[in-house]
């Protein structure tokens, strides 16, 4: 393909304009979902999409899909998106740059005259920060099948509106079904998010993987009792044998380096009295790995510290492993088409997994997906200070251009 490239600086405009809907006093962005900004927002987009030659629809959960045609209209599209909602001090960058780093390509694609062999979409999932409505990547996942639909219209806010409601009020209750669509592939552009590329000194991170995810409940039982007349080595007590498995907990994360996390941020203790020795406590146990080996070890790691602390204290330990989230290995051929858009250009890339969910991961299970990365200022995200340079956001840009246009043309092939 010849080494064509976007607008930089009408990408970088877009973005500015998109972030005066919500603009935050601190520079952020505040558009939770399904919210009149929310809907401002999406009304803009598809205004600039229209302007672009595209054909909109929208989904039964508000999922929005500009489409190009191309040459074939029979083949499946190419597609890129990402969200539009932020969180309540978010920045201007997270999601945001993923779609309109897509529209940007459609109106390259009209600069230079390049009719696709396959169409070309770009899609806005709704709800992914799931701060609003729980849980997140609420669009994607209904899409995907990961999800209920009815269990998600259903759901309420913290005012009790619920999620339809909201969805019929601002107008983008669609008629689409919310189904897996048929994607020749799909390319999601986003911040990093981390520190990574930043601390490696790359322009572009070439995302192989999500990370997988464990979540546990772990219920500690010991025995309560007198603090003051129960001899040391008879007790039974439940937080102080939590207080190690804790310290075990990151110690597997230390242990299964580099990559591994291991964290504990929920506890409660019974009957939490200070002069009761503790009888009963839960806490939540969170464990990611980008490999599910690693991920599996980690696990078995967890169990056997378990069966050794029980003996030790005398306490008896249940972990439940309510959750488990499979690491995502993005599609081969769509990463090698991120990998030769980096070539192309000669930015500085690398490999990188993605540490938290993007919609592109559940694009992943019905379509062949990859990721863009692209630095962000000191790896800060979900925060009013979110800060990219828009030499960052055009290098990401470019690459989403040609591999887009090289699948779209790959497409035709097949
Ligand atoms: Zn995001």
């Amino acid at each position: 393909m010849r080494n064509l490239t976007i607008n930089g600086d009408r990408l970088w405009d877009s973005l500015m304009e998109m972030a005066k809907i919500g603009a935050t006093e601190k520079g952020g962005c505040a558009r939770l979902a399904l919210t009149e900004l929310d809907r401002d927002g999406r009304q803009l987009f598809i205004r600039w999409c229209e302007e672009a030659g595209c054909t909109v629809s929208v989904d039964r959960v508000g999922n929005i899909f500009a489409r190009r045609p191309g040459r074939n209209n029979d083949l499946p599209p190419v597609a890129t998106g990402s969200h539009l909602d932020t969180q309540p001090t978010g920045g201007k960058f997270d999601g945001v740059f993923g779609v309109l780093a897509g529209l940007e390509v459609l109106r390259s694609l009209n600069d230079h005259g390049i009719e696709t062999e396959a169409p070309i979409e770009v899609s806005v999932w709704t709800n992914e920060e799931g701060s609003r409505f729980a849980p997140a990547m609420m669009g994607s996942g209904v899409v995907s099948g990961r999800l209920d639909l009815q269990t998600v219209l259903d759901t309420t806010d913290i005012d009790g509106v619920r999620f339809e409601d909201a969805l019929k009020a601002i107008g983008f209750d669609g008629e689409l079904p919310a189904k897996p669509r048929a994607y020749s592939a799909f390319i999601e552009t986003h911040i990093e998010q981390g520190p990574y590329l930043e601390n490696e000194d790359k322009m572009i991170g070439i995302v192989t993987k999500g990370q997988g995810q464990r979540w546990y409940n772990a219920v500690i039982t010991g025995q309560e009792s007198h603090a003051g007349t129960t001899p040391m080595h008879l007790r039974k007590d439940a937080l102080a044998t939590t207080a190690r498995l804790i310290g075990e907990v990151r110690d597997i994360a230390r242990g299964n380096q580099p990559h591994a996390c291991g964290t504990v941020g929920f506890i409660e203790n019974y009957p939490n009295s200070r002069n009761t020795i503790p009888g009963s406590v839960t806490i939540g146990i969170d464990l990611r790995h980008p490999e599910d080996a690693s991920l599996s070890k980690m696990d078995a790691e967890l169990r056997a510290v378990i069966t050794r602390l029980e003996a030790e204290e005398g306490v008896t330990i249940e972990l439940d492993n309510y959750w488990y989230y499979a690491p995502v290995h993005f599609d081969q051929n769509c990463v090698d088409a991120v990998r030769r858009g980096a070539e192309a250009h000669d930015y500085p890339a690398m490999e990188i997994f993605a540490g938290a969910g993007h919609d592109a991961c559940y694009v992943n299970d019905y379509a062949p997906a990859a990721m863009i990365f692209t630095p962000c200022l000191n790896g800060i995200s979900h925060n009013e200070i979110e800060s990219t340079r828009p030499e960052e956001c055009e290098a990401g840009c470019n690459v989403l251009f040609h591999a887009m246009v090289q699948l779209a043309d790959q497409a035709g092939q097949h």
